[in-house]
């Protein structure tokens, strides 16, 4: 049986379900998951990222976490961790780029949270030769400083909807009509976790929860203040989110959600100010929002780029150009993509951003 038919039994049987359900069951479905099934990255892909787009980006990172490790008196032993490692393209960045970093790969164990047993296949190829462990879980990981990435991981945990009535919510839900599945409304209640969200919105507007999101970014919060290291999210969305931001791709095209369950990739933008309430109850400081242009100009990826064109010409030149472009310049993902840095109390903020 396929995952649409599977769904609407589902939903005959129990009811509509919350996007959050919909989501887990289209992107990790064990048989017909979008990500348990497939590489959905690259050009033959659905969709492509700020690593598959250019080695600049994952190098700049890796040179900004090295330099934090320096800041912090180059603790002996760290992880250096990344969530929804992807093809394991900006960890083989950050490595190739920290190799002339005096004694921090020697003092790096490497540590990958991803639950798609193909991209596991894909990541153990690409970083052969530098022994990554896979983890199951955030508390999975060793009590040693940390040094974690995250790019575009967030956007892809399932969020819930939910539409203003008076003063209380209707949750947005996936049921059925006929032989499709079709968004519908739930009965109108309270919610204790949008309280606050009841001043800034107004009768019909749309918001968006993310429950997974804060007991991950707590984790990771906790384990930073108290052993040390440094934490850089970077993702689409913004300090707080306001509508319907649910989106399906496939092959590089906008679908709509409901359509190809399993088929098509779904995400839904990051709100940035959750993450760092998270962040700020386990004790951890958190930076400013940080446009990824600005961060990555900071950090010097023009430089970079010179030195890179220095031996090109003709479409190698012209892709390089594109690829620096289309990282930092605001039209592109300069200003939509944002980097939130972690750190723990007491200690300078990551470079290319600000407390
Ligand atoms: N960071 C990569 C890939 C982004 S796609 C890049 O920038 O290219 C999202 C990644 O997160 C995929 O590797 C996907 O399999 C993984 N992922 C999504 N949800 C996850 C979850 N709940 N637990 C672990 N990994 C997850």
């Amino acid at each position: 049986m396929n995952l649409k038919d599977r769904l609407l039994l589902r939903i005959q049987n129990d009811g509509p379900m919350t996007i959050a359900d919909y989501m887990t069951e289209c992107l990790m479905h064990p048989e017909h998951g979008y990500y348990t099934t497939r590489d959905p990255l690259g050009v033959r892909g659905d969709f492509t990222t700020a690593p598959e787009i250019s080695q600049m980006f994952g190098e700049l990172i890796g040179l900004c976490l090295a330099q934090t490790w320096l800041q912090q008196g180059k603790p002996e032993r760290i992880v250096l961790a990344e969530l929804g490692p992807g093809r394991g393209t900006m960890m083989a960045d950050i490595l190739r780029a920290t190799q002339s970093v005096p004694g921090f790969h020697d003092a790096a164990e490497i540590a990958l949270l991803e639950a798609s047993p193909v991209l596991r296949k894909v990541q153990s190829k690409t970083l052969r030769g530098y022994e990554p462990k896979w983890i199951e879980a955030i508390s999975d990981l060793d009590d040693l400083p940390l040094f974690l990435v995250a790019n575009e991981f967030f956007d892809a945990l399932p969020i819930r909807q939910f539409l203003r009535d008076g003063d209380a919510w209707r949750e947005r839900l996936v049921g059925s009509d006929g032989d499709s599945l079709a968004f519908g409304l739930g009965s109108q209640k309270a919610h204790a976790a949008l309280n606050e969200r009841l001043k800034d919105t107004r009768d019909g507007d749309l918001v968006e929860l993310c429950t997974a999101a804060v007991p991950a970014l707590n984790a990771i919060a906790g384990h930073i203040t108290r052993c040390g290291g440094a934490a850089l999210i970077v993702d689409y969305g913004d300090w707080r989110s306001l509508g319907d931001t649910l989106q399906a791709l496939r092959a590089h095209e906008t679908a709509a959600p409901l359509d190809q369950p399993g088929q098509a990739d779904l995400t839904a933008h990051v709100d940035f100010e959750i993450l760092a309430g998270a962040a700020h109850a386990a004790g951890c400081n958190h930076t400013k929002l940080t446009p990824q242009g600005v961060f990555l100009e900071r950090l010097g990826i023009t430089t970079r780029a010179q030195s890179l064109a220095a031996p090109l010409s003709g479409s190698q030149l012209e892709t390089l150009i594109a690829a620096h472009r289309r990282l930092t310049h605001p039209e592109e993902m300069g200003n939509l993509f944002k980097v939130l840095g972690l750190y723990p109390p007491n200690a300078a903020p990551p470079p290319g951003l600000e407390p």
